[in-house]
C-alpha cells in the first residue's frame, strides 16, 4: 500500500480515537490536554513512525531494545521516545540517553543501573514505577507489598526522578473490569505523594491501552499507550 493511502488511513483512525478521548474526558470532567498519547510502534516499521510524526504525534513507545534502536536511529531526534517494556539490566546502557522516559521501572537493581548510567551522562531520567496492581503471576511490575520498600531503597538515587506510575490491566473482554486496577493505581499515587523522598514528583499515570483507554482516562490516566487501535489497519487487525 502506498504511503499516501497509509497516511489517510492513519488520519481516519486518529480522528476516531480523538473523538473517543474527548468523550472520555468530558464524562470525567477532565481537559483533553491532560492526556498524552504514546503511540506504541512495536507492530510497525520505521516508515510508519514517520507517518505518525507527520500526523502530529510526538510520543513514540517501544517495548524491546533491539527492535527500537534501528527506528530510533532514524527518528530519534524527531520524537520523544518512551521505553515501555520489561527492561533487562544489561540493556539499560542502550536506553538511557536515548529514550526520554522509562515506564517500566520495577526493581531496585534496575533503578540502581539507570541511576548509574544517568549519572555518567550527567542527566536525570524521568521514570514511571510499574506496579502490578492486579497481582498477576504473568506480569512484571512491583507487587503491592513491595512498593513502599522500593521507594525507600531508591530514595537516595538522585539521577532518576520518579514522575509517575504505570500499570498494565489484565486482558479482559469488558474494559469495565479493568476499572478497579486503574483506580488502584491512582490510589497508589495518592499514597506515594505523601512520601518525603527528594527524587519523587509523582504526578503522572501511564495506563490504558487500545482495549481500555477510555476507562483509564476516566480514572485519571495522563499517558495512554496506544498500539493496535492507532497503528493497525482495521481490516488487518
Ligand atoms: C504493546 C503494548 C501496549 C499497546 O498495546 P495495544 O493493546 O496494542 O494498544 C501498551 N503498553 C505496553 C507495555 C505494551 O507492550
Amino acid at each position: 500500500m502506498d504511503r499516501t493511502v497509509q497516511r489517510e488511513k492513519l488520519r481516519a483512525r486518529q480522528e476516531k480515537i480523538e473523538a473517543r478521548i474527548r468523550a472520555a474526558c468530558e464524562r470525567s470532567g477532565r481537559r483533553r490536554e491532560e492526556v498524552t498519547i504514546v503511540a506504541v510502534t512495536k507492530y510497525v516499521d520505521t516508515d510508519a513512525i514517520g507517518d505518525l510524526l507527520a500526523a502530529g504525534i510526538r510520543h513514540i513507545g517501544e517495548n524491546r531494545v533491539q527492535d527500537a534502536l534501528p527506528k530510533y536511529n532514524v527518528f530519534g531526534q524527531d520524537g520523544i521516545w518512551h521505553f515501555i517494556g520489561h527492561l533487562q539490566t544489561n540493556k539499560v546502557k542502550d536506553v538511557v540517553g536515548k529514550f526520554t522516559y522509562i515506564h517500566s521501572l520495577d526493581r531496585v537493581s534496575l533503578a540502581a543501573e539507570i541511576d548509574k548510567r544517568a549519572k555518567a551522562l550527567g542527566i536525570v531520567v524521568p521514570c514511571f514505577v510499574q506496579i502490578n496492581v492486579a497481582e498477576e503471576e504473568t506480569k512484571f511490575g512491583l507487587r503491592p507489598k513491595d512498593v513502599l520498600a522500593f521507594f525507600a531503597e531508591t530514595s537516595n538515587m538522585s539521577h532518576i526522578r520518579i514522575i509517575g506510575l504505570m500499570t498494565m490491566a489484565p486482558q479482559v473482554d469488558d474494559p469495565e473490569e479493568a476499572r478497579p486496577v486503574f483506580r488502584g493505581l491512582r490510589e497508589w499515587r495518592e499514597r506515594i505523594r505523601e512520601l518525603p523522598y527528594g527524587n519523587l514528583a509523582v504526578e503522572e499515570l501511564s495506563m490504558g491501552m487500545s482495549g481500555d483507554f477510555e476507562v483509564a482516562i476516566e480514572e485519571g490516566a495522563t499517558f495512554i499507550r496506544l498500539g493496535s487501535v492507532l497503528v493497525k489497519d482495521e481490516e488487518e487487525s
